[in-house]
């Protein structure tokens, strides 16, 4: 083990909150869709920090951007007219149907300004004392107390009670569900088009139709969390486009920036109307570092059609791993996924399986135990892909993932 790695891993277990549980692995630079650790080994970057780099890492027409930027103007808050802002909007807005945009700081804080929004929507605009927020089972919206309370899961409540009120969650896939719970306290119901962190699972076309429906038939928000799915992960600019749906809602942010922090709010132009001067706010949302740099990457995913190259190589990538399934009779249970956000989901407890893949030199999450989750930058080589394709069946082939742990 490397020196490097164990002085800044002591240095993080004294220094740091214990909030994470680290990979062993300390990255000193980043380039494409590669990293290089303190020693000089090379990974294939599989992971893009989460669905963030999807342009890669340290591109150099991004890093001359924010460095141009950075000589020019970086922050003046929102009391001020900013056209980087403007630009962003305008870029941001033409991928979509939405009308309005609000610029936060993340995925969660994105969330609950699209939480309140809906409250509002129904408390201002339409009269009605309604606020409960349905979710789904397995679904992850963030970290903040209105978003861990949305997210519904124990594991990640432990210890926070009370949690904020208005907020239940109803089985994935079932709309019968759904139509049974809708009340006359209903704001709105949030939806992952694919849930990411609950393990790669994407709604059918047909759940995701009559969600739409119900919600338009009982006239509250459609709000889809797009934070992991959006910014051309899965083949389209945003998953809901997929379907062909339109909702009143969305929420982005992880891929927003390609690495800098930064959520949007995106909405119909009538349901921004529920938001009025002072509503909400954010002191370094929008600002014009991140915006400027953030209008780029809309510029690039644009120009290089970025999400049809997902589309594609995702297309690609899945038939190649479904190869892999037929050759380890026994080791894959399922290849699910859409464009380059693909869930390999093992038979088996898959950390030893991932702990070798990492070993190998690729760099991937482990989702509920035994998910193998590829959200690799939009912009990886096929090559890559092929590469780890083989890596994988050797690594199954020798017997790993058939070990119960
Ligand atoms: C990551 C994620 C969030 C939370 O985003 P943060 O920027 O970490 O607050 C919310 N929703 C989904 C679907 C996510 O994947």
């Amino acid at each position: 083990m490397s020196k490097a790695l164990d002085t800044l891993r002591e240095k993080t277990e004294s220094l740091l909150f214990a909030t994470y549980g680290r990979y062993p692995i300390a990255i000193a630079e980043g380039h494409g869709s590669r990293l290089r650790d303190f020693d000089g080994r090379e990974y294939i970057d599989l992971l893009s920090g989460i669905a963030v780099t999807n342009l890669g890492h340290c591109r150099p027409e991004i890093a001359e951007t924010a460095a141009a930027q950075a000589k020019k103007l970086v922050h003046v808050s929102n009391l001020f007219y900013q056209e980087e802002q403007i630009e962003l909007a305008e870029r941001l807005l033409k991928t979509t149907h939405f009308g309005k945009a609000f610029f936060c700081n993340s995925g969660a804080e994105a969330n609950e300004a699209a939480i309140k929004l809906a409250r509002r929507r129904q408390q201002r605009l339409k009269n009605k004392y309604a606020y409960e927020i349905i979710t789904f089972e397995g679904c992850f919206h963030g970290r903040t107390l209105a978003t861990v309370a949305a997210t519904g899961q124990a594991r990640f409540q432990d210890g926070f009670a009370p949690m904020p009120e208005g907020f239940f969650q109803i089985p994935w896939g079932d709309p019968q569900a759904l139509e049974a719970a809708v009340s006359d306290k209903t704001a709105g119901v949030l939806l992952e088009i694919i849930q990411g962190e609950g393990g790669v699972r994407p709604a059918s076309a047909a759940f995701a139709r009559e969600v739409a429906r119900i919600c338009r038939d009982k006239d509250i928000l459609f709000i889809v969390d797009e934070v992991q799915t959006g910014m051309g992960r899965t083949g389209s600019y945003w998953a809901f486009q997929h379907f062909g749906l339109k909702p009143d809602i969305m929420t982005a942010a992880k891929a927003l920036a390609n690495g800098l922090p930064m959520g949007a709010v995106l909405s119909t132009d009538e349901t921004a109307h529920a938001f009025v001067p002072g509503s909400h706010a954010s002191t370094f949302g929008g600002g014009a570092f991140v915006s400027a740099v953030a209008a780029k990457v809309l510029e690039i995913m644009e120009r290089d059609r970025l999400p049809q190259r997902a589309a594609e190589l995702g297309a690609w990538a899945m038939e190649r791993f479904r190869a892999v399934q037929t050759a380890c009779p026994g080791s894959i249970h399922e290849v699910r996924g859409m464009g380059l956000m693909i869930g390999i989901e093992l038979t088996d407890p898959g950390r030893e399986v991932w702990e070798k893949l990492l070993q190998s030199g690729f760099i991937l999450n482990l989702t509920q135990e035994r998910v193998l989750r590829l959200l690799p930058p939009l912009i990886i080589e096929k090559e890559d892909l092929e590469n780890f394709a083989v890596c994988l069946e050797t690594i199954l082939k020798a017997g790993a993932g058939l070990k119960r742990l």
